[in-house]
């Protein structure tokens, strides 16, 4: 029997233990926080279900076109948000735990350190000391926040993206800074919630890397809103005076509010786990690095997840770790395919992508044929108010294989479902055109954008 010894319990480490177990595999996982790792803890659920309650409060807002008549003042209780928001990460912890338990893997409570290619040493919460032996090793230790000298989070008012559910009352003034993802989601949720929000972007625009029509349209649905989004604006430090906060930028200027949150990206928890000691080569960041059957440079020791930096989302943590466990256990494997991956920013609206965007298709020359039709233009759209937000697909010019697409719009992350089938199989432009949609429906847009590129022979 193959004995696999796995560090980290998020999607890398946890998906990876099921599907060993599920193989016949014995399986031992060592975790050092809570089953889930930061994805359900600190990271993507509870940040998901905060926005769940924005969401709906920015729909109520927008409903008065459709002549929705509201009681003044219809506004969140952030206490008892925030603690739904934690009962829900907390129980989904406690189902993960149960199903690694009842699936025949062994679950270790402790801190976990490589000591060769084949032993893993646990310490547990007591200060005991164990040692594992193991064919091969999976290391999917994920990642945390980072903060910068100049910019102390006190867990009050300057926040982490880990400490925002401890607020009891909707932030006055949240200053975000950081207008990647992260900032981008907590910028536009805390605009929800009601609170006025100014959202610190060192770059011209916000979601730098994303789809530039995207990122324009959140940036002007963001500003319609009320958001003062701040751009080429690199912030220097961040102070509390009393109850306020004061973001000073490297221009001189100052903003000051009541809270501020920190979304400056992560760092890969990959100190002092013995990796470069055994062989492991990391990159200048500390990411481990892997290639797309999750193999480290240490033979039989594996990495996935945000360790390895590759792409941070739970689905690619979860995928890395399956892929691992099948080149482990001498299942077909199927290497890692981002070009298939697709993503969604839990903005208002959502943006969600999949495949190759227009920068990767002129990085890698690849000729291609692109098509874009707003949102506004779709009768299920005009029905529900929903004003912003489009379409646009890619597809390999000559065969008209789609090869990417970008959704920008209400539930996005759903609608984007057609799409990543059609990249994921070779689909054509005409036979997603020609399958049938709902008429009227948002997904009658997906089918009239692939009509646009089919080109008459
Ligand atoms: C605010 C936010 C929102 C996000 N939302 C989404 C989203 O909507 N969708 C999405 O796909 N992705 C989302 N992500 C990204 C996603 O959370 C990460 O990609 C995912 O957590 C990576 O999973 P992982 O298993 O690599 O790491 P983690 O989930 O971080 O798990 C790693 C675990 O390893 C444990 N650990 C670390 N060191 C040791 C050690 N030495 N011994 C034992 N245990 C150890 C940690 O305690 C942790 O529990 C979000 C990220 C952030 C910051």
């Amino acid at each position: 029997m193959t004995h696999v010894a796995i560090i980290g319990g998020g999607p890398g480490g946890y998906e990876a233990a099921l599907v060993a177990a599920r193989h016949g595999a014995e399986v031992t996982i060592v975790e050092r926080d809570g089953w889930g790792g930061s994805t359900v803890l600190t990271d993507c659920v509870p940040s998901k279900t905060l926005i769940a309650t924005a969401d709906v409060l920015t729909e109520v807002a927008e409903s008065l076109e459709l002549g929705v008549e509201l009681p003044s003042g219809v506004h969140a209780d952030l206490a008892q948000v925030n603690r739904r928001v934690l009962d829900l990460a907390l129980a989904q912890s406690r189902d993960i735990g149960e199903r690694l338990a009842s699936s025949g893997v062994r679950t270790v409570r402790g801190t976990g350190r490589l000591v060769s290619g084949t032993t893993v040493e646990v310490t547990t919460p007591d200060g005991d000391v164990d040692t594992l032996e193991a064919d091969a090793v999976l290391i999917a230790t994920g990642a945390h926040p980072r903060v910068v000298a100049s910019a102390q989070p006190d867990g009050e008012r300057i926040l982490t993206w880990e400490q925002v559910y401890a607020l009891q009352e909707v932030p006055e003034h949240m200053i975000v800074v950081g207008s990647g993802v992260t900032g981008a989601e907590f910028a536009s949720a805390y605009n929800g919630l009601g609170a006025r929000v100014t959202l610190v972007s060192s770059r011209d625009r916000v979601l730098p890397g994303e789809d530039p029509d995207a990122a324009d349209t959140i940036e002007d649905v963001f500003r319609r809103r009320g958001m003062d989004v701040l751009g080429n604006s690199r912030m220097a430090s961040v102070e509390r005076i009393g109850d306020r906060v004061v973001v000073t930028l490297t221009d001189g200027r100052t903003v000051e509010g009541s809270h501020c949150l920190l979304a400056l990206g992560s760092i890969p928890n990959t100190e002092g786990l013995g990796l470069a000691e055994n062989g492991i080569l990391l990159d200048d960041g500390g990411f481990v690095r892997v290639d797309r059957v999750s193999r480290t440079t240490a033979p039989g020791v594996y990495a996935a997840g945000d360790c390895t930096g590759v792409l941070m989302l739970a689905s690619v943590a979860a995928q890395q770790g399956r892929i691992a466990m099948s080149h482990v256990l001498g299942s077909a494997v199927h290497p890692l395919a981002l070009s298939e991956v697709s993503s969604n920013i839990f903005t208002s609206p959502e943006i969600a992508t999949v495949g190759l965007s227009q920068k990767k298709l002129d990085e890698q020359g690849i000729e291609a044929d692109v098509a874009m039709l707003p949102l506004a233009a779709n009768p299920r759209a005009k029905m529900q108010g929903v004003r912003d937000g489009f379409v646009k697909l890619f597809a390999r010019r000559g065969s008209g294989t789609v090869i990417g697409g970008v959704i920008v719009g209400p539930r996005a992350s759903e609608l984007i479902h057609v799409v990543s089938l059609a990249v994921m199989t070779s689909l054509t432009v005409d036979q997603v055109a020609n399958a049938f949609t709902v008429y009227p429906s948002m997904s009658g847009t997906v089918a009239e954008v692939a009509r646009r590129i089919h080109r008459p022979e």
